[in-house]
């Protein structure tokens, strides 16, 4: 028997070339495809349901006789035909019909119908049913299973749909499909049988329980569940061995310039930084690429981690380039780095899109020269951009970063041969099941310890039908000092209508503040004008910025000790995170007012509720994530790394632990069957990345 992924659909009867293309733009090329295009849901059509016991809302098959057809005259002309049964009377209505149609349903015929049942203007009414009309002399049987709906396309029925799986599904058995779990997994994880679980949910049996299979709880979609993230992690790990395998620069640790640069920090690393630093500083001294992802919550000091990793390069005589998503974050790096890295004689070089011209070219140039230090943005990808030596690259925010975009690094690797270590850093704590799943290429770290003298950031919950209170409060807050941050938060995702809010609310305060310094920041600004209002706020020049959530990544005041939020319910809970990571830098007590709109939503309101019961960025992850799902949280939608067929992580999420396993041992025990799977459940995405 020929395996299924090997048959084009083309070898089902009725599939042309025409209607090849149309299953081809879903996914669909060979029969192995067409048995894992799940269904999206089912109906019901194995019951004949009783008109009477009908409730509105309700799917069904009913079966009656027509009592009359009339054409009525509403809004719109409709025929309306109404069948009893021995229990009830319903209308069938329909805005489209032809008099042959009026004619076949006289009174009298006996007629089965499928449809939605809703309140009409004649009480329950079911709008263009599927029908057909009975003959009294052949019995015609009801479904034998539950009805597949599965996800289409313009063109594509489903009745389509439902005779292709069915030719399919006639093929299927153990050795057309190969199930590459072995058995010995199956038994220790307790999984049905592959074919068994396709079957099963392309057909279900009537007595199929519809609410376990619309929660996703069936066994069947379990096991198909468990082999995708299996598969998931699969390639995750093939792209971990596949970067693994490659050569990298050896750096031995260094003494000399960490010495020097902690003698001039003015502060002691934390104890989590020293361990973290380690844990870098032994990949570096390795022959094979580091790909270490450091999580630290906003303000726990990831910026001087960066800093001893870099210099572990610069010692050995290699480049180091550093990458933030952002102009602004890298500006301030850039900065960061020139007053660290300056007294240890090592220069340092700028390179973002903005940069033009003859400043451009002198960049490139020293970066092509050597220049030790990069730090840039995106720009840093560029193919025109070569480097000398690079040895080490550093990314910082890593959740706005793509997997794609990682693998390019690899390109640019010293004569095409040595491989850069990449330390990835990122503020967004990502819940331990999430992060097994998400990160499996990367090895992580965490740093778990804020500097001392922190204090945690008060925040409470304000209505805006206060907001004069909260005006007065920044009034006395910088009368005393202090700086603040007014955020305005995004307009039903219009850029533009978020950044005409702000302008308004920075002239309302202004007005309502007069005699304090006022300034604006957001992102139809230019990066120059930025940069100048941020510069100006850094120097306390400014009191109070008024801001879009431009300010979220990594800016550094720690005057600032005040934070507004308006309409924070439109934020995630780890962007609302991120903004107050703002404040709460330096020592005075800091505190965050979440100035929100109501009525609040109940999860709106527990939300919130969240961000004032804890600081804790993976308390907050994880409460994130119980809320809204996975998808959201990680802000994958860009890179694609979190879309499943049949999985949804959140649901699945205690499968995990099982997977990871799993994954290992077929790795060590069946190498063989792991391009077979990826082949099946990843051929038609780059979405974990190329494999
Ligand atoms: P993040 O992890 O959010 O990137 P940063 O690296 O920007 O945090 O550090 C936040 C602030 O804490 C900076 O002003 C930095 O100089 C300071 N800092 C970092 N580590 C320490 C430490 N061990 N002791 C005192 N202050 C520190
Ligand atoms: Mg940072």
């Amino acid at each position: 028997m020929t395996e299924l992924a090997a048959v084009p659909v083309t070898a089902l009867k009725g599939v042309g070339a025409a209607l090849a293309e149309k299953l081809a733009k879903v996914g669909l090329e060979t029969l192995q495809d067409v048995l894992f295009h799940l269904p999206l849901r089912y109906q019901d059509r194995t019951r004949i349901v009783p008109i009477g016991s009908l409730r509105p809302g309700q799917d069904a098959v009913i079966e009656g006789v027509v009592a009359g057809a009339d054409v009525v005259m509403g809004r719109r002309r409709s025929l309306l035909v109404r069948l009893q049964d021995g229990s009830g009377t319903l209308s069938l209505r329909f805005y489209h019909f032809s008099q042959a149609q009026k004619d076949a349903l006289k009174r009298g015929t006996q007629l089965r119908c499928y449809g939605e049942a809703r309140p009409g203007a004649s009480g329950l009414e079911i709008y263009h049913p599927e029908y057909r009309a009975l003959d009294a002399t052949e019995a015609v049987p009801v479904e034998q299973t539950l009805t597949p709906i599965y996800p289409t396309t313009e063109g594509l029925t489903q009745q389509r749909l439902r005779q292709l799986t069915s030719q399919a599904l006639a093929r299927l058995g153990p050795h057309s499909l190969p199930d590459w779990l072995p058995a010995e997994l199956a038994r220790d994880y307790r999984l049905g049988k592959l074919d068994d679980a396709i079957r099963y949910l392309h057909r279900p049996p009537a007595d199929a329980d519809l609410d376990e299979l619309a929660e996703g709880r069936h066994w069947a979609q379990h096991r198909l569940a468990f082999e995708e993230l299996l598969t998931h992690q699969l390639s995750l790990q093939k792209l971990r061995e596949s970067v693994r395998c490659q050569q990298a620069p050896r750096l031995p640790v260094a003494r000399r310039l960490p010495q020097q640069y902690l003698i001039n920090l003015g502060f002691q690393p934390t104890g989590a930084q020293q361990r973290v630093g380690a844990e870098i500083a032994y990949d570096l001294s390795q022959p094979e690429p580091m790909l270490r992802l450091v999580q630290g919550d906003v303000g726990a000091g990831k910026t001087v981690v960066a800093a001893l990793a870099a210099l572990q390069a610069l010692e050995a005589g290699y480049q180091v380039a550093l990458m933030a998503p952002t102009e602004i974050l890298a500006e301030q790096h850039y900065l960061t780095f020139c007053k660290w890295l300056e007294p240890l004689g090592i220069e340092v070089a700028w390179l973002a899109g903005k940069l033009k011209g003859k400043a451009r070219a002198t960049a490139l140039e020293k970066i092509a020269g050597g220049c030790p230090m990069v730090v840039g943005t995106h720009a840093l990808f560029q193919d025109e951009v070569k480097f000398a030596r690079l040895a080490l690259v550093i990314i910082d925010e890593q959740h706005r970063f793509g997997v794609q975009q990682r693998l390019a690094l690899r390109q640019k690797g010293i004569d095409g041969r040595l491989c850069p270590h990449q330390l990835i850093m990122t503020a967004t704590p990502i819940p331990r099941t999430l992060a097994m799943s998400a990160y499996a290429d990367l090895d992580t770290s965490i740093l778990d310890e804020l500097p001392p003298g922190r204090t945690p950031v008060n925040t409470v919950l304000v209505a805006d039908s206060r907001r004069f209170e909260v005006i007065e409060r920044v009034r006395s807050a910088c009368a005393e000092g202090r700086q603040a941050y007014w955020v305005c938060t995004l307009i039903e995702e219009s850029e533009e209508l978020t950044c005409q809010a702000a302008q308004s609310t920075y002239e309302d305060l202004s007005a309502a503040l007069v005699g304090l310094r006022v300034g604006l920041i957001h992102g139809r600004m230019k990066p120059a004008e930025k940069a100048a209002v941020m510069a100006e706020f850094k120097e306390g020049l400014l009191q109070l910025l008024v801001a879009t959530t431009v300010i979220e990544v990594g800016v550094d005041v720690p005057n600032a000790s005040l934070m507004i939020i308006e309409n924070p319910e439109r934020l995630g809970l780890a962007q609302l995170h991120q903004l107050r990571g703002r404040v709460g830098r330096g020592s005075a007590a800091s505190h965050c007012v979440l100035l929100y709109h109501p009525p609040l939503s109940q999860i709106g309101r527990e939300r919130l509720a969240i961000m004032r019961e804890t600081c804790d960025g993976f308390v907050i992850a994880e409460k994130d994530l119980e809320l809204r799902g996975p998808g959201e949280m990680l802000g994958v939608r860009q890179t694609g790394l979190l879309q499943f067929k049949v999985a949804d992580l959140m649901r699945d999420a205690d499968l995990l632990p099982a997977v990871r396993d799993a994954a290992q041992t077929l790795l060590a025990r069946w190498p063989d069957h792991v391009s077979p799977l990826l082949h099946r459940w990843l051929r038609h995405g780059q979405q974990y990345g190329q494999v």
